[in-house]
C-alpha cells in the first residue's frame, strides 16, 4: 500500500494527518482484534424483480471506546499495511459463515452474501484455499458466498485473478466488480475474467436523479453487463426516485440505505421475519 494512500485516508478522515495517530490506530487495532472489538454487519441487497432480499453484503464495523466507529476504508488501509490484513479477513469470512449457518436453520437458505477482497487477498496464493477450506469446514454451500473485488484489483495482474477467481467460481461463489465506475476500465476489458456481478459505484447511482447523462452511462453499463451474463446491483440508494430509475434501466438489484443501512446480524434477522411474515400474508 503507498503511503500516500494512507495520508489521503487521514485527511479525508476526521483524524489528524499525524503519525503518531496513525502509530496509535495501529496499537489500536492490534488490541481490537484480541478483544474480539470488531464486528461484522450485513447489509441487505435487493432483488427488483422478486421485490424480496437475496442477499446481503459484510461490513467490518469497529466501535472504538473514545473515537467512536473507525471508518473501515481506513483502519482496512492500516491493516494492509502491517500486515494484519489476513486476520481481518478471517474475521468476516468466520462471521459471515457463521451467520450464513444460523439464517439457515430459521429456514431463510437462499441468501446469497458478499465478502470484500482486498487487492493484496487477490494476489495472495491462499486466498483460493483458505475460502474453500472454511466453506468446507463450516457445512456451506458455495453458492451463498460471493466475493467483491475492484476493477484494479482484477487488472494487476488479470491472468493470476482469472485462474484464481475460476477456481473459487468452480465451487459455486459468486465473484462481484465493486465500485465499477470509478476505475478507469470498460467492461469489455473485463468480459475475460470469470464474473457474476457488476456493482455500479454509489457515485452513479447519486447522479442519476439530476443528470440525463448519468442516467444514459448507467442504462448502458447495465445493458452491456447484461449482454456479458452479468447481474447488475446499484450501490448506494437512497431515494425512491432512484430506485425507480435503476428499476427502469433494468438493474436487477440495489443496496441501499433506502432498504437498509448496514445492521449487526439480529436486526437484520428482524428484517428477514418481517418479510417472510408479510410474504406468508400475501400467499394466504
Ligand atoms: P464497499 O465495499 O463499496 O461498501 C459499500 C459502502 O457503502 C459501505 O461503507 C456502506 O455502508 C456504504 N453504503 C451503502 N449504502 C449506502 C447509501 O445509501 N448511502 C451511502 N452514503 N453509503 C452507503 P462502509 O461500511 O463504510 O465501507 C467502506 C468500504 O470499506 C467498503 O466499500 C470496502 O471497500 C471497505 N470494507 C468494508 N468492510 C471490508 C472488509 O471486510 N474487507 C475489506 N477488504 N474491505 C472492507
Ligand atoms: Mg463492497
Ligand atoms: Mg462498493
Amino acid at each position: 500500500l503507498k503511503s500516500d494512500k494512507i495520508a489521503h485516508l487521514f485527511a479525508s478522515s476526521r483524524l489528524h494527518a499525524a503519525s503518531d495517530d496513525y502509530i496509535r490506530l495501529e496499537t489500536d487495532l492490534h488490541e481490537a482484534l484480541e478483544k474480539n472489538a470488531i464486528e461484522t454487519w450485513f447489509q441487505p441487497k435487493f432483488d427488483l424483480a422478486q421485490h424480496r432480499i437475496v442477499g446481503m453484503e459484510a461490513l467490518l464495523r469497529w466501535n472504538h471506546e473514545s473515537r467512536g466507529f473507525v471508518p473501515p476504508q481506513l483502519f482496512v488501509a492500516v491493516a494492509e499495511a502491517n500486515g494484519l490484513i489476513d486476520k481481518l479477513s478471517q474475521l468476516v469470512l468466520k462471521a459471515t459463515l457463521k451467520q450464513i449457518i444460523v439464517w439457515r436453520s430459521m429456514g431463510f437458505d437462499d441468501l446469497r452474501i458478499s465478502i470484500n477482497i482486498s487487492p493484496m487477498q487477490l494476489r495472495a496464493e491462499s486466498l483460493v484455499e483458505d475460502t474453500l477450506c472454511a466453506l468446507k469446514e463450516a457445512g456451506v454451500d458455495g453458492r451463498q458466498l460471493e466475493i467483491e473485488l475492484t476493477e484494479t484489483s482484477v487488472l494487476d495482474n488479470p491472468e493470476q485473478a482469472r485462474q484464481a477467481l475460476a477456481k473459487l467460481r468452480a465451487s459455486g461463489v459468486g465473484i462481484s466488480i465493486d465500485d465499477f465506475g470509478t476505475g478507469y476500465t470498460s467492461l469489455s476489458l473485463l468480459a475475460d475474467l470469470p464474473l457474476d456481478v457488476v456493482k455500479i459505484d454509489r457515485m452513479f447511482i447519486n447522479a442519476v436523479e439530476s443528470s440525463d447523462r448519468s442516467r444514459a452511462v448507467v442504462g448502458s453499463v447495465i445493458s452491456m453487463a447484461h449482454a456479458l451474463n452479468l447481474r447488475v446491483v446499484g450501490e448506494g440508494v437512497e431515494t425512491n426516485a432512484q430506485l425507480e430509475i435503476m428499476s427502469q434501466l433494468g438493474c436487477d438489484e440495489v443496496q441501499g440505505y433506502l432498504i437498509s443501512r448496514p445492521l449487526p446480524a439480529d436486526k437484520i434477522t428482524a428484517f428477514l421475519v418481517n418479510q417472510r411474515t408479510s410474504e406468508q400474508a400475501r400467499a394466504s
